[in-house]
């Protein structure tokens, strides 16, 4: 690279870190001073903290977002052979935790526009046996809820949200009302990975609801299945964000909505820079849900995939593909039911999607340098 420019990276927590230094450190040593490492203080202010910030009446902490998914289904008590409908084009953990509980994965086509669930899908799938729709709320922005909520209870189902890759994204209903997205269904699960647009130092998650019922049921599932200290009435798991992420979660927390601004930032630049090249698709916007840019992910149209990821590479730019095989394409998740004619979106996403580098630490500079260099190729391509 010819310029001082930094590193560039798919994600800076680095930089991101060193302007909220002063306030983490000052976060995690109060942790360790007060040796309260599970379950201190911390844990229950992020967890009020966040309550308010989302609208919601009960946040549960938990280890990580493969974990809030499952708890969320263990307390929904799914059974055996009950089929959950989900989208075929997402990360894995969403379809793992439905197998891994004995329930039947029935995976489902996404929009070409927006990458989430799609809603025609979703209502041609559902058979006696279905008790659960996942919508993953991919990228950043949230799927069609307003519709899905209208399938959810024509059919009596619950509708658990993977709300992962959109912490913070507002979804408005028809007439108006606007909530936060993962507080709409009947339960919403998210992951504070640290590339995560709420990302600790570690691992950790949380699942949302406003069912006080069900929140009591999620907490006790979440520990042990422990109602009172040594009763145990349900199998559940030992799942906990520790004190020390809750501390570096409350201060990040209060910087979400800036961070959400700069992803916009970024995501306006690459819009601007790409818009009318018949060769790159740029993320569309859902009518009814902001976007928090987890991902600024372009559909390429005639244009070596491979070779531009290597080329940008040799220009020092990541490039990454998000996810490059439909979950029915995958040995542990394959099953005959599953054809590929009916997956003909996801097939094609999954061959030519490509994420660009998104966060909140960066610079014209490196947005010009980037630009530039996808331009370069794809215009010879
Ligand atoms: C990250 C992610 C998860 C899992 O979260 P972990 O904290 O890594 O377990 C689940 N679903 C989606 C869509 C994700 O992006």
């Amino acid at each position: 690279m010819e310029t001082t420019m930094k590193k560039i990276q798919m994600v800076d927590l680095k930089t991101q870190y060193e302007h909220i230094k002063t306030e983490v450190d000052a976060a995690i040593q109060n942790v360790i001073n007060n040796t309260t490492f599970i379950n201190g203080p911390e844990v229950k202010s992020f967890q009020a903290e966040l309550e308010k910030y989302l609208g919601v009446k009960h946040v549960i902490p938990c280890a990580n977002g493969t974990d809030a998914l499952q708890i969320a289904m263990m307390a929904l008590n799914l059974q055996l052979g009950d089929e959950v409908i989900t989208a075929n084009f997402t990360y894995v953990a969403t379809a793992e935790v439905i197998a891994l509980l004995k329930l039947t994965p029935v995976l489902v086509e996404v929009n070409p526009d927006t990458f989430t669930i799609d809603p025609a899908a979703i209502e041609k799938a559902i058979t006696p046996k279905t008790k659960a729709i996942v919508p993953v709320h991919l990228y950043g922005q949230c799927a069609d809820m307003e519709t899905i909520m209208k399938i959810a209870r024509k059919h009596n189902l619950f509708v658990i949200e993977d709300v992962a890759q959109a912490i913070g994204a507002d979804y408005t209903f028809a007439d108006g009302k606007k909530v936060k997205g993962g507080t709409i269904g009947t339960v919403g699960c998210t992951s504070f990975f640290p590339s995560k647009n709420l990302g600790c130092y570690g691992d950790g998650g949380a699942m949302y609801t406003n069912d006080d019922k069900l929140a009591a049921r999620l907490r006790i599932i979440a520990n042990h299945g422990q109602s009172v200290q040594y009763i145990h009435d349900d199998i559940g798991v030992n799942s906990r964000l520790d004190s020390i992420q809750a501390a570096v979660l409350r201060v990040k927390l209060k910087h979400l909505d800036e961070y959400a601004a700069a992803r916009n930032k970024v995501a306006d630049y690459y819009d601007k820079a790409f818009a009318n090249n018949p060769k790159i698709k740029t993320p569309a916007r859902a009518k009814n849900s902001t976007h928090v840019f987890h991902q600024y992910t372009l559909v390429l149209n005639g244009v070596d995939r491979t070779q531009l990821k290597e080329f940008l590479a040799s220009k020092d730019i990541p490039a990454m593909i998000y996810y490059p095989k439909p979950l029915h394409h995958q040995k542990a998740y394959a099953n005959s039911a599953f054809k590929d004619s009916d997956f003909q979106t996801t097939i094609h996403l999954c061959k030519n999607v490509i994420s660009l580098p998104m966060h909140t630490e960066m610079d014209n500079e490196t947005l010009s340098y980037i630009t530039e260099n996808v331009l370069k190729f794809v215009n010879k391509s």
